[in-house]
């Protein structure tokens, strides 16, 4: 029986790349978007014109009801969720002492509640299936921490203490909980740094390079295949932190 995936923040860059790479392995996939319905719907034509059939659903993850709603479509279009992608996120720069309570609210919302509302929503069909892969897409800040991105780094650490924890509660029902931390992704959210300061991180990465979407995307194809791995965190990052 064909596997059902949920990607969040599938309209563009890492969580994109998933999308394509899960869905042309048969995966049945939902590309979850929130405010890109253009950049969706460039998929899932992309996907179509190679006979690949997915579909895109809006929801802001940042809030419960609207995660329900998406995971309602899934169960009842499909009658499972296989797999689950947390990778919808925001960054954002700024002092900390300039950080607003709306700033840390709307980051931990997005970057970690979304994950803490989607996991719960999910959960139920894996644990009747008896089987699950959940991926988090944290970051290589929330394992070393970010200057001038605290909060990021906050929400992305929470997503790796939710992993270690969940991955111990749910190893019982064969569910697997992993955590990805990418490094520099040349994505939409890199695309404040100058051409000098890409240079620079160039430089620091033992690679030689800054990752592609599609090196994310291949780690969690390997996680969603592989049976066996539970409560890690992977870093993609071309060698940059060791
Ligand atoms: P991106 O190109 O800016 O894409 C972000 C995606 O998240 C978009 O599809 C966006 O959808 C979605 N999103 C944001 N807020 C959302 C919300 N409230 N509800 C639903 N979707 C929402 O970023 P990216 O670089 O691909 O990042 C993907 C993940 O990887 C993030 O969690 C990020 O923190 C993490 N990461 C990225 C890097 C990097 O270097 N790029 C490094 C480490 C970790 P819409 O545009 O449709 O709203």
């Amino acid at each position: 029986m064909q596997k059902v995936a949920i990607i969040t923040g599938a309209s563009r860059g890492i969580g994109r790349a998933c999308a394509a790479m899960l869905a042309r392995c048969g995966i049945k996939v939902i590309a979850n978007y929130n405010k890109s319905e253009n950049e969706a719907n460039n998929l899932k034509e992309e996907l179509t014109r190679e006979n690949i059939e997915i579909d895109i659903f809006k929801a802001d993850v940042s809030k419960r009801e609207e995660v329900k709603q998406m995971v309602e479509f899934a169960l009842n279009k499909y009658g499972k969720v296989d797999i689950l992608v947390n990778n919808a996120g925001i960054s954002q720069t700024k002092l900390f002492t300039d950080i607003t309570d709306e700033d840390w609210q709307n980051m931990i919302n997005t970057n970690l509640s979304s994950a803490f509302y989607m996991i719960q929503e999910v959960l139920p069909s894996m644990i009747h299936e008896k089987n699950g892969s959940i991926i988090n897409i944290s970051s290589v800040w929330g394992i070393n921490g970010g200057s001038c991105e605290v909060h990021y780094s906050a929400a992305k650490a929470g997503m790796i203490g939710m992993t270690k924890a969940l991955a111990k509660e749910l190893g019982p029902s064969n569910i697997r909980v992993n955590a990805i931390a990418p490094g520099i992704i040349d994505t939409d959210m890199n695309k404040g740094y100058s051409e000098q300061e890409i240079k620079e991180i160039k430089e620091e990465i033992p690679l030689g390079r800054i990752g592609e979407p599609e090196d994310v995307a291949k780690c969690v194809k390997w996680l969603v295949e592989d049976d066996y791995t539970t409560g890690q965190v992977i870093s993609i990052n071309g060698g940059w932190l060791i």
